[in-house]
């Protein structure tokens, strides 16, 4: 208590030197007349110079990235020292990001080679062939730092090493480990996965490639029977991927098996198209232009028996179809299981991009003025705007929530048992979707005009990201296969009048939580009430929820339209369910640190990502969890926490651990970036 309450008249006593000094300029300049010499030139202050460090941001870094640190900064330096990462100076400064003006085909040779640079320094070492949790999280730190150099780079990476690679690694079986684990590593072979055709993506199961066995040959016949059936946004399938993993339906005997997967070559060495597959490219996107996303048809391609991934089902030399797994659904769901890397990695990415997204926005907020409060006087910093702390704060305080829940996710994952396997499904599910959609907000234009020039990032990183919410899960599918999870749970612990037990819902055992009638500081700041209102919420959407389904099916709807026709409260309880989920998260982390200005401010930000979180979501006041006179202090206390949050700003995004470099020339002296001399160099 004593080190907080010193820390707080240190800040204090620090803020009013600061408007001290402010006023004082102020009376200066307004007291003598105008000059031209007082006004002729703006000069760039680094922020670093006015704004406190107010805890230990190495500390906190530890925190947010969670592991690998020295494997991270080595990476970070790997791509800083090659002129492969377009490497440019600006305000004195080195700036690494890749050209987004070069066309589409460079874009994607450029990746290609950034791919080979990396690959020669041993960076994929252990990827696929690695066998500890160590090899695993070093993989995870590596593919986060290239992320935060390139979108394209980190999906070229995922799609070959944890799409096709994970394909082999989860639905192969020894003779596909041994066969193409090491090639996959080396790049001997280059991969690609293809799933999604035409007119199927998100709903999987219907997809219309065949795939007949010829047991005079030995051999499976891979069809495409329809131009809906091509395979579709394969990326790696466009240049360079010498073979895939193609989904298709099984036939055997006249019968549907369902969906299985299959390797087929589709290049050889050379590069030349195999006989029998057609290959057509995708063309340019909105972003990712750096990934050859492309389109496949297969015209009775024969590929041997073996080449069916068979760790689910296989299929006898005389054409029996043998599995363990009688039950089509849990069939097609162990078929799905890879996607969890994507959906994890995809969940990390973007926050790290968030956090790129913030960091420029908050330094260039931190030394960009606009406007005087009176004549002639200093214009106001962006950031001391009230209405700009309300803009970029939340979500500052939002990203590192959410680095908790995917540091969290992570390790679940990493240290997966079967157990385990249906909490990471639902978490990587619901993060996937809250965090893509999150990441979207943090892009928004905070930067003016300077926001929209490409070097400084920001409009690149929208277009890139964009795609996050559709691949790999689209979000809106996704969130709704979480409430599906939950609805599931719900009845489960009904009928077998057993307590809740996994997904973080042990809380409905509980009495339920009740809102105290005032709403202080205090009990708004306090762990206890944003625990209770967070649970609440989602027991009483969960209910609301199954009721909802159980009534339409007492009125003769099947169960499937029932969930269909309730969309609105499964949104709203998959949002209630993803929030409780990462306010614990947070709450772990916190609870594990020791008292100090770090704590101090992590709690901060833990109130304001629970209060935020409250005031941006309506089911709050649409089904009376609060009364208006509460909404108003919630809101009141978001106001207040953006003004105390306001001081921490810079040590908080210089604790993103984003090397300087990897951020863009507005986020330092954007007056010397854009100088006369610079464009002369
Ligand atoms: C750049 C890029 C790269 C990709 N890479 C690959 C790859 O390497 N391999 C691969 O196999 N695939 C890849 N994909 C495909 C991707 O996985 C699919 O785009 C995704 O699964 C969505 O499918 P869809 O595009 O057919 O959209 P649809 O499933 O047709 O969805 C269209 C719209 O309908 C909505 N919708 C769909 N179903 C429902 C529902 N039940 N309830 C409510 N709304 C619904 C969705 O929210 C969406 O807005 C890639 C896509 C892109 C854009």
């Amino acid at each position: 208590m004593a080190s907080s309450s010193s820390s707080l008249t240190d800040q204090v006593s620090w803020r009013a030197s600061v408007l001290t000094r402010h006023l004082n300029q102020l009376s200066i300049s307004s007291s003598s007349s105008p000059s031209l010499e007082s006004s002729i030139c703006l000069e760039y202050s680094s922020p670093e110079l006015s704004e406190k460090i107010n805890f230990d941001i190495r500390e906190m870094r530890k925190l947010m990235d969670d592991h690998n640190l020295e494997d991270r900064d080595w990476l970070f330096g790997l791509m800083i020292q090659s002129k492969l990462f377009c490497p440019r100076n600006s305000g004195g400064r080195v700036f690494v990001s890749p050209d987004y003006n070069q066309s589409m085909e460079q874009q994607r040779e450029m990746t290609m080679k950034r791919i080979e640079y990396l690959l020669d320094r041993g960076v994929f070492n252990g990827w696929l062939t690695g066998k500890g949790v160590e090899d695993e999280m070093r993989k995870f730190a590596f593919l986060d730092v290239v992320g935060i150099f390139d979108h394209s780079l980190a999906i070229k990476l995922g799609v070959h090493f944890f799409l096709w690679g994970g394909a082999i690694q989860f639905f192969g079986t020894k003779r596909h480990h041994d066969k193409w684990l090491k090639d996959t590593e080396n790049y001997v072979v280059k991969g690609c996965f293809a799933m999604t055709e035409l007119g199927h993506g998100s709903n999987v199961r219907g997809i219309e490639t065949i795939t007949t066995y010829d047991s005079n040959t030995g051999e499976f016949i891979i069809n495409t029977p329809c131009e809906s059936a091509q395979k579709y946004w394969i990326g790696g399938a466009a240049n360079h991927a010498t073979h895939t993993v193609v989904f298709s339906q099984l036939y055997i005997n006249g019968v549907n098996q369902g969906v299985h997967a299959f390797i087929v070559q589709i290049r050889d060495a050379d590069g030349n198209v195999c006989p029998n597959i057609r290959i057509a490219d995708c063309g340019h996107k909105i972003g990712l232009n750096g990934v050859d996303n492309g389109r496949l048809w297969f015209d009775n391609v024969r590929i041997p028996r073996e080449n069916l991934l068979n760790s689910v089902a296989d299929v006898s030399p005389d054409g029996q179809y043998l599995s363990a797994i009688k039950d089509p659904d849990q069939r097609f769901a162990a078929f799905l299981a890879p996607l969890t890397s994507g959906r994890v990695t995809i969940a990390v990415s973007s926050i790290y991009t968030s956090k790129i997204g913030l960091a420029i926005a908050i330094r260039y907020s931190l030394t960009r003025r606009a406007f005087s409060v009176s004549p002639n006087g200093p214009e106001v910093l962006l950031l001391d705007y009230p209405s700009h702390q309300r803009r970029l704060l939340p979500l500052l305080a939002k990203t590192c929530a959410m680095s908790f829940g995917v540091n969290y996710l992570k390790r679940i994952y990493l240290k997966r048992t079967p157990e385990a396997n249906k909490t990471i499904h639902v978490l990587s599910s619901a993060f996937k979707a809250a965090f893509t959609w999150h990441n979207m907000r943090t892009l928004q234009a905070t930067c003016g005009g300077q926001g929209l020039k490409t070097e400084n990032r920001m409009g690149p990183m929208k277009g890139e990201f964009d795609v996050q919410s559709t691949f790999e899960g689209d979000n809106h599918v996704l969130m709704q296969q979480v409430s599906k999870a939950l609805i599931a749970e719900y009845i489960a612990a009904q009928k077998r009048k057993k307590p809740f037990k996994g997904l973080g819902l042990e809380h409905m055992n509980d009495p339920c939580p009740v809102v105290p009638a005032q709403l202080t500081s205090s009990i708004l700041r306090s762990t206890k009430f944003q625990t209770d209102i967070f649970c609440l919420r989602e027991r009483d959407l969960l209910t609301r929820f199954a009721a909802e389904v159980s009534r339409l099916q007492a009125q003769g709807e099947s169960k499937e339209y029932a969930f269909i026709l309730s969309y609105q409260l499964a949104e709203d309880l998959a949002r209630a369910f993803t929030e409780r989920a990462v306010l614990q998260t947070f709450l772990e982390a916190e609870v594990a640190m020791t008292a100090g200005s770090l704590k101090n401010v992590l709690g901060l930000l833990r109130s304001m990502y629970a209060l935020i979180s409250i005031e941006e979501d309506l089911s709050f006041l649409r089904y009376g969890y609060l009364s208006t006179e509460h909404d108003a202090a919630v809101r009141k206390e978001v106001t207040k926490l953006c003004s105390e949050l306001r001081p921490h700003a810079l040590s908080v995004v210089k604790s993103y651990g984003i090397p300087d470099a990897f951020l863009s020339p507005i986020a330092f002296d954007w007056v010397a970036a854009n100088s006369w001399s610079s464009v002369q160099q």
